[in-house]
């Protein structure tokens, strides 16, 4: 992707920190920015996007309203099979006490394997230690199956995925694009494929933008609304489905 970008005119900034930005009169920004080696430098840009994921940097940075819906953190590791085995090419679930597991093959004999549970109850259990994380794993049923002779190729790994929604509508010349706009929790397998069709949406609105249509824009966001509402109906009938462990916070605050 970012050699196509490059083949059609656009220039890439690698490990480039925006530190300050400003929205000129004219709608357009100033952005302040700095390289590790190349120093601070400027950009001028007539339009913006917010492409940085859950974090949403630039719609912090504006301040934009954001709502949390959850605290859903996964704890993961990447596993490999030290000896030869065929590995099926699939994607398995297990629901816990606590929340529930992923576990899917990835190419070169590896797996990754992630629990995902909330903030809180991972801080209380410590679930962040490899042998607390491990004591959980080998608790499973059927996911302890399917790693059978896997090694973890390092201590586990935190990664937030939390659902939020970010309303950027207040900004002119700006919009935000996946995670950033609106982030989904893994079950749902949302995540990636709204973040390649809400991009090629903005693209399209900022299109029309500029030939003097804002109308575009104005859909985009009531686009994201409506999905992230959607969304939130659908990740309650997938939770529900589970009903075991009612009284358990991780569910209680699901269902
Ligand atoms: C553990 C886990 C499992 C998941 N599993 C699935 C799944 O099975 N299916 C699915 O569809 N989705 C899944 N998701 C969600 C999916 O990963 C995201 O929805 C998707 O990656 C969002 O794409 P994005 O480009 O908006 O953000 P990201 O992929 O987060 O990309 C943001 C980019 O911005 C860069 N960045 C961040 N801050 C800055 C900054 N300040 N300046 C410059 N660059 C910055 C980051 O380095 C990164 O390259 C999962 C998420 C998690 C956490």
């Amino acid at each position: 992707m970012l050699s196509k970008v490059v083949e059609r005119g656009g220039k890439i900034f690698p490990r480039t920190k925006c530190t300050n930005l400003i929205q000129k009169e004219n709608g357009h920004w100033e952005l302040q920015m700095k390289h590790q080696t190349r120093g601070d430098f400027m950009i001028n840009a007539k339009f913006l996007f917010d492409a940085s994921g859950r974090q949403g940097h630039l719609c912090r940075m504006l301040d934009l309203p954001i709502v949390k819906y959850d605290q859903l953190v996964g704890v993961g590791a990447f596993l490999h099979f030290k000896v030869p085995k065929v590995i099926a090419q699939e994607m398995f679930i297990e629901t816990v006490k606590d929340g529930w597991w992923y576990c899917a093959a990835l190419p070169g004999q590896r797996m990754v394997v992630t629990l995902f549970s909330d903030a809180d109850v991972i801080k209380k259990q410590q679930l962040r230690q490899p042998e607390n994380w491990n004591a959980l794993l080998s608790a499973t049923k059927n996911i302890k199956k399917r790693i059978q002779h896997a090694v973890a190729d390092e201590q586990p790994w935190v990664r937030n995925a939390f659902s939020q929604l970010t309303d950027s509508s207040s900004r002119s010349n700006f919009l935000a694009i996946g995670d950033a706009a609106a982030a989904f929790d893994p079950i749902s397998s949302m995540g990636i494929g709204f973040a390649v069709s809400s991009a090629c949406n903005a693209a399209r609105a900022v299109d029309y933008f500029f030939s003097g249509n804002a109308d575009g824009i104005k859909s985009y966001q009531q686009d994201i609304k409506s999905i992230f509402n959607q969304y939130l109906d659908l990740r309650k009938q997938y939770y529900r489905t589970e009903q075991r462990w009612a009284e358990e916070p991780f569910w209680e605050r699901r269902i």
